[in-house]
């Protein structure tokens, strides 16, 4: 351990607590990385973690960090796709899990104040003691954290009902680059046309500018009911054309997803090996669309009722068995093995899922699934699918995951995997789309985000340098990758 590391190590653990701090390899082996696929062999270590449980601990983590010019990774759940917690250039890793306390539920005016270590799931567990709900609802939410959710701008199941975090975040407290406690944001009111919002340049910033380590959000009353319906499609374009519709007609849709055949075939799969017997999905299905209502009975029963009269009228057929659905909606809220087993053929437990996740214009999607094929086959990598999420209120707002398998004991195929990634992601922005929707850039696009970004790039650097002026909060994330350019 190089002599600045050993100091910090000694004067964090004088002002946050011997207990909080770990240089133990076993310890630091399990910050090595997320579920972004790479090569084990290849895994760097953080120098050291620490586990502190407020946002003064975290400053002084932080200004002894600036002290030394020691790289700060912020670490949550470590479920993100991206590379986000990879310690790339060594330093700290903040477990930001240590900081899981509520600190405010305020039922009147609907929000929630706390610190922002805590699960999503144990957010909501708390919540609903009170009647109420944080509709924001990645799967991983039994291991992601509120933070995360800030800091990748992830998608949620209820996307298409409730938004993403930027229709939740009301303040938040950050702790900058230099250890400055920041509190940003515009208190408990839903909208401000005051100052610039600065809590929304924490949205996606992957920790690049300081860690978050408090946040306001807003809540909803937990509604009553819900109901699930499953239908396909010849095409992906006439799922597409069908939710236009529920959409137009006024239907309040709280989920809803498309995916293409190959998905579909995981669903059928599934069933067939479970129940032993052939589901009744026709031939001619190419896209299978997930929607969901939620709210009082007669609503729910009401909105099922009618969209399922759209959705059968633009060429719609039902799901009859409700084994599928159900065995979506299980996939959807847990993170046991189980329903990958059951979606994914047994051949494939081996391999990762590896995603492209990109933001396509809605008229360009069958064109995207069309080139994904293409540009999947020309770097050998075995497609899983195509999964189309809808995340603003709304809207048909696609933020689609383009999936492959990845053998990661295989290093030429992790790599063909990020060529993968880079090619897909030039193509949805010479569709007139964003390189990335749920995982963000994390040490995977900074090589060639600029393709997007333009000079724009060299702006978002400058704000960077404001936050963060020695560099040290997570480096080597978002401007640059370990994958396609080499490490520096
Ligand atoms: C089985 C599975 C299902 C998933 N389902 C979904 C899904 O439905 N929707 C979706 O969008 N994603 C999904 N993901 C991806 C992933 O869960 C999300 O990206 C999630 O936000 C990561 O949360 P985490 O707590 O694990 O974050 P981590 O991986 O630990 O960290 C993610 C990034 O956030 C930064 N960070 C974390 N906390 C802070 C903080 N307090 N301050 C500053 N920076 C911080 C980290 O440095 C890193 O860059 C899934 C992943 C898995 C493995």
């Amino acid at each position: 351990m190089v002599l600045e590391i050993q100091k910090a190590a000694e004067e964090i653990a004088q002002r946050i607590g011997e207990e909080k701090v770990s240089t133990e390899k076993f310890h630091r082996m399990t910050y090595s990385r997320d579920w972004s696929p790479r090569n084990a062999k290849e895994a760097q270590l953080p120098d050291l973690v620490v586990v502190p449980s407020t946002t003064e601990e975290v400053a002084e983590v932080v200004k002894i960090a600036y002290k030394y010019r020691i790289p700060i990774v912020p670490f949550a759940g470590g479920t993100g796709m991206g590379g986000g917690v990879s310690p790339i250039k060594g330093g700290i890793t903040i477990d930001t899990k240590g900081l899981n306390k509520i600190l405010e539920i305020d039922k009147e005016n609907l929000t929630v104040t706390t610190q922002v270590g805590i699960t999503i799931l144990a957010l909501n567990q708390e919540l609903e003691k009170h009647g109420l709900w944080w509709p924001h609802d990645p799967e991983s939410k039994p291991a992601s954290t509120v933070g995360a959710a800030i800091s990748c701008d992830n998608d949620s199941t209820f996307g298409i009902k409730y938004g993403k975090l930027g229709d939740y975040l009301l303040n938040a407290v950050l702790v900058t680059g230099t250890g400055e406690i920041l509190r940003v944001g515009h208190r408990k009111a839903l909208c401000t046309s005051s100052g610039y919002k600065l809590h929304w340049l924490l949205i996606g910033a992957e920790g690049t500018l300081g860690i978050v380590t408090e946040a306001t959000l807003k809540v909803f009353p937990k509604p009553q009911t819900r109901k699930v319906e499953a239908v396909v499609f010849k095409s992906i374009s006439e799922a597409i054309n069908a939710l236009k519709r529920l959409l137009q007609a006024g239907l309040s849709i709280e989920s809803a997803h498309i995916n293409c055949k190959r998905r579909l075939g995981f669903y059928t799969h599934a069933y067939r090996e479970k129940y032993k017997r052939e589901p009744d999905i026709p031939e001619w299905a190419e896209a299978l669309l997930f929607v969901s209502f939620n709210g009082d009975e007669e609503v729910v029963k009401f909105s099922h009722e009618y969209a399922l009269k759209i959705l059968e009228g633009c060429g719609g057929q039902k799901v009859k068995e409700k084994e599928i659905i159900d065995g979506w909606w299980t996939s959807k809220h847990t993170l046991k093995f189980e329903p990958f087993k059951q979606k994914w053929p047994d051949s494939q437990r081996r391999k990762k899922f590896g995603a492209a996740d990109l933001g396509i214009p809605v008229g360009r999607i069958e064109e995207a699934y069309q080139k994904f094929l293409k540009i999947a086959e020309k770097n050998e990598m075995e497609v899983l699918g195509m999964c189309v999420y809808n995340e603003r209120p709304n809207r048909i707002s696609p933020s689609i995951s383009f999936a492959v398998f990845v053998d990661d004991t295989d290093p030429d195929e992790v790599k063909r995997f990020y060529k993968y990634v880079e090619e897909m992601s030039k193509m949805a922005v010479d569709l007139e789309g964003t390189m990335s929707t749920y995982i963000g850039d994390g040490d995977r696009l900074g090589g060639f985000n600029e393709y997007e970004h333009g000079k724009a790039l060299k702006y978002m650097k400058k704000i960077k340098e404001v936050f963060d002026p020695q560099n040290i909060m997570n480096p080597g994330k978002k401007f640059e990758s370990c994958w396609i350019t080499p490490r520096k």
